[in-house]
């Protein structure tokens, strides 16, 4: 919504989050509809839009609907039904309560003012829904600050945004990195995640910070191949965002989460998804594993044989990872705000 160009070098998405904020209430333009574009059937030299196959791709029914039609009724169906409890429910991913625009958003089959008017016309109707607006504001306020952050340093395309961690080593391998692929470390809410950007090319959000951390922080594995993987993936995949959120984790970026603020993807899944229903969703081999046990099937008194044995020890790899960053950890570290 604010023009990357127009923003000062804000460093932290506080600051940033402010000035969002305060240009809402500075009135907004109205949104641009698409009567004020020309139509590319209405070109004369347009040609039949071309079938997805003939780029070599198939379609899906698990994917979302996509165009102006659908996003205008996502939009509708989340102001309606889920805004008003989505500071409650927005980090809960079996909950699946959340736009679900960011696609919409990132190609303009939705525009941002339009969102925002609609969740601030909701807030007018209805006060009580006025929490969940302002948090889902605030999520648009960190596309906003992802966008100025890429803008005024290009750079964090391809480097670290603090160059002390450049020099990072990635003692990796390349076959972790396909068992990430597939969902199958043996972390039930890592490979839930995992298996959700197979199916839906989707991934809720609280999924990707704990699906990339366990990627960079317990696989040791540079956080530009899981940031190229999502980017292929993703029906969303936006450079500023994705880039954005895999320096975010890894603790590299703009006002990003501290280094050594490592995610538990064991605590993560009993704190998030404590019944397993967003697991269950996604892993079948865990369906009749009681919940106790869900996200540690290792612990369970039968194992479910037909589930992978984790490909690492969380709490040892914690450690090793504390220790690679340690080495170069000079570049100052910024307080971060983002839940
Ligand atoms: C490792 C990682 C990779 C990511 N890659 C992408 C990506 O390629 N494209 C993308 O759009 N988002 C990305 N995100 C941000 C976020 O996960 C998605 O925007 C969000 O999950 C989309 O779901 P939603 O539309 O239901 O979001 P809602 O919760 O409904 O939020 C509304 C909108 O706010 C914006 N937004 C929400 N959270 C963030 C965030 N953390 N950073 C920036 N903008 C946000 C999105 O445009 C989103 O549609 C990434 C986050 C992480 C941690």
């Amino acid at each position: 919504m604010l023009d990357p160009t127009r923003l000062p070098r804000l460093r932290t998405f506080s600051a940033c989050r402010r000035r969002f904020h305060s240009a809402l209430l500075e009135g907004l333009a109205p949104a641009l509809s698409s009567a004020h574009f020309l139509s590319v059937k209405a070109l004369p030299w347009s040609d039949a839009m071309p079938a997805p196959a003939e780029f070599g791709l198939r379609t899906t029914d698990r994917v979302m609907e996509a165009g102006e039609g659908a996003a205008a009724n996502r939009l509708g169906a989340f102001v309606q039904r889920r805004l008003g409890e989505y500071a409650t429910y927005r980090e809960d991913p079996g909950a699946d309560a959340t736009s679900r625009l960011s696609a919409d958003l990132h190609f303009g089959t939705i525009s941002v003012r339009t969102a925002i008017l609609a969740a601030l016309e909701a807030a007018c109707d209805s006060p009580q829904v006025g929490s969940g607006v302002s948090r889902w504001l605030d999520q648009l306020a960190w596309r906003d600050f992802l966008a100025a952050a890429l803008w005024h340093f290009p750079h964090v395309a391809t480097q670290e945004y603090k160059a002390g961690f450049r020099s990072l080593p990635w003692p990796g391998t390349s076959g972790d990195l396909q068992t990430w692929k597939q969902g199958m470390t043996g972390y039930p809410l890592v490979d839930a995640a995992m298996r959700q950007l197979q199916a839906e090319h989707f991934m809720h959000n609280r999924c990707r910070m704990i699906a990339a951390s366990f990627l960079v922080k317990d696989l040791h594995l540079d956080w530009r191949h899981g940031e190229r993987h999502f980017m292929r993936e993703l029906v969303d995949g936006d450079l500023a965002n994705n880039n954005g959120g895999w320096q975010w984790v890894a603790g590299t970026g703009l006002d990003a989460q501290p280094y050594f603020r490592i995610l538990n993807p064991v605590l993560q899944g009993e704190t998030h998804d404590p019944t397993g229903a967003y697991v269950r969703r996604w892993v079948p081999e865990l369906r009749q594993v009681p919940d106790r046990y869900i996200h540690r099937p290792w612990e369970a008194p039968t194992p479910p044989a037909a589930y992978p044995k984790r490909i690492v020890d969380h709490a040892r790899e914690r450690l090793v990872a504390l220790e690679l960053y340690r080495t170069c950890a000079r570049a100052p570290l910024g307080r971060s705000t983002q839940s």
